[in-house]
């Protein structure tokens, strides 16, 4: 069997060769005649996995001691809810930079624990990033998603200036470039895209907001104490975990976070430089060039004809999963880290024959 280029937006396409060691760590995790999935959160063999994915993301990223890492069984979406349960208190304000769907639903959670003040949006079209923010008088925090899965859109550079700390959603581009740390309290993002499997978050929090944190707060969802037991609180997602300490390898292996910055820049100029080209047939759904996502590339054609007979000859050709998003239409490809440079040229190479026969 060969493997397809996979453009799915998430779960997506991983490392060919993280794939192949996690299989053989199924078996038989190091050597121990027992597999990653069977061994006990509390053992040596599994604290050993742990203590080395920390350490390989503290490298791999730059993250200081300042900054907790943590594993957490869950989805992005539960961060919606999390996030405000520890940081913001009733007659509390979160600024949020309203880029799309993300922001939209993280903003539903926030109003159920404070007030919400929109600094920026990129409303009604979500077709940019938002322009600079005008934040409000004393946030608690800073709400952004560096990445838009859905609209395509992707932050150059963190909202400017916060008066508090940044948290930053970066479920679908965490790792594609170096991590922008300063003025940041929180980041988190679904393994499912950039990282390993779904049901695992990663959460980088700062140490020192961990005072801030509302004394109602279950000790499950603490970010403190999930801290403090070094996500052992409970039996955390073990070989999500294991998953992540491979990712972070491989990662290094690549030449770390500047040179896949650089490799998934080159990817993107490769599929946005085919819609370009084409004279019309292909139109970006972003207005503003460098909003364009690296990572979720979207682009209408003609018509919907047009469309599901560019899916289905892709997938043919061993492209799949590039259905755009229903409220967006047309066509969604995403290229995560593992998508490699051959598949973005493969697109484009097939962007460009179908223009020619059906424009
Ligand atoms: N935030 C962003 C930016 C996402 O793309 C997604 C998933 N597509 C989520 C949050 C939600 O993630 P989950 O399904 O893990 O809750």
């Amino acid at each position: 069997m060969t493997r397809k280029y996979n453009f799915s937006s998430g779960p997506a396409a991983l490392p060919e060769p993280v794939l192949r060691r996690a299989q053989a760590a199924l078996w038989d995790l190091d050597g121990s005649g027992i597999g990653v999935l069977e061994h006990s959160h509390r053992g040596k063999a599994f604290r050993a996995v742990l203590e080395r994915t920390t350490a390989a993301i503290r490298d791999v990223a730059g993250i200081g001691e300042d900054f907790a890492v943590l594993y957490i069984t869950a989805g992005a979406t539960h961060h919606f809810t999390m996030v405000p349960h520890n940081f913001l208190g009733e007659g509390d304000t979160a600024d949020v930079c309203h880029s799309g769907v993300w922001t939209t639903k993280a903003m539903t959670e926030m109003r159920r624990f404070g007030k919400v003040h929109v600094a920026c949006t990129s409303e009604p079209g979500f077709d940019a990033t938002p322009g600079p923010p005008a934040y409000s008088a004393s946030p608690r925090y800073v709400h952004y998603t560096s990445n838009e899965t859905v609209y395509g859109t992707q932050w150059a550079a963190p909202p400017a200036n916060p008066p508090a700390p940044l948290v930053c959603d970066a479920s679908s581009d965490i790792f594609s470039r170096p991590l922008p740390l300063a003025n940041h309290g929180l980041i988190f993002a679904g393994a499912q895209k950039n990282l390993g499997p779904s049901g695992v978050v990663l959460t980088i929090v700062r140490k020192d907001l961990y005072d801030r944190i509302g004394k109602s707060v279950p000790k499950i969802w603490s970010f403190k104490a999930l801290a403090e037991a070094k996500s052992c609180l409970n039996t955390p997602p073990t070989f999500g975990v294991y998953f992540l300490l491979e990712t972070f390898k491989w990662l290094e292996s690549q030449g770390g976070l500047a040179a896949i910055e650089k490799r998934n820049a080159e990817k993107a100029a490769l599929v946005y430089g085919a819609i370009d080209a084409s004279g019309g047939f292909y139109k970006g759904t972003v207005a503003d060039k460098p909003a364009r996502s690296h990572m979720n590339l979207t682009f209408l054609l003609p018509s919907e004809e047009l469309t599901d007979k560019f899916v289905k000859e892709a997938s043919k050709n061993g492209m799949v999963a590039l259905k755009g998003y229903r409220t967006v239409g047309g066509i969604r490809a995403s290229m995560y880290n593992a998508m490699p440079v051959a598949g973005a040229k493969a697109l484009a190479d097939f962007m460009g024959t179908f223009a020619k026969a059906n424009g």
